[in-house]
């Protein structure tokens, strides 16, 4: 086996998008976004949050990643930036778990030159003891413990992301 039963269930996740959508739809009341998805890890919860948040947006993606297999390397490296000018817009980001806060340190840092009329972040998993740099988080889904997990968009190489539940992966296990 080679990962454990669901840490969070189908059910539990999208309970707690139709919260962080509401949140987000009344925060936001009476004004157009733009939400940019960080890929590949946040397709799925952006993919849920978007159909539930009833203000006015557009769409755009970010390809970044800061780690390698479990560890982070601490190093990001945008594989794809945004096409949309973010200028004089109000942009939320959308993320799928922040842990050493090095990837949203460094993207907030990258986007707020880019004069965004505000710029708030979501993220649906935070392991808030991971932290390395500071990183304000507006919206989160759960505080999770230092586990590694899978599922609901989270990969480990690349694969597990399909699941439609977050799993505790342990890397030993896989061999
Ligand atoms: P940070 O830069 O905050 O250390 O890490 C953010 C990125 O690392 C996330 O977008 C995600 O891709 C990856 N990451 C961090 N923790 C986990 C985890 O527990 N599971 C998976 N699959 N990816 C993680």
């Amino acid at each position: 086996m080679i990962i454990g039963k669901p840490f969070l269930t189908t059910e539990q996740i999208q309970n707690k998008v139709k919260e962080l959508a509401d949140e987000i739809s009344r925060d936001y009341e009476g004004q157009e976004i733009l939400v940019v998805g960080i890929l590949k890890g946040a397709f799925m919860f952006l993919s849920d949050i978007v159909k539930l948040i009833q203000v006015p947006m557009d769409l755009d993606f970010l390809v970044a990643s800061s780690y390698i297999k479990t560890q982070s390397a601490g190093e990001m490296q945008i594989h794809a930036d945004l096409r949309e000018d973010i200028r004089g817009r109000h942009v939320l980001l959308i993320e799928d778990i922040v842990d050493t806060g090095i990837t949203l340190n460094y993207l907030h840092k990258l986007l707020m030159e880019r004069n965004p009329a505000s710029l708030k972040i979501c993220t649906f998993l935070d392991k808030k003891s991971c932290r390395k740099v500071e990183v304000d988080l507006d919206y989160i889904g759960y505080q999770i413990p230092d586990h590694y997990v899978v599922g609901y968009g989270l990969d480990y190489e690349n694969k597990y992301r399909n699941l439609p539940y977050i799993a505790v992966f342990k890397e030993e296990s896989a061999k």
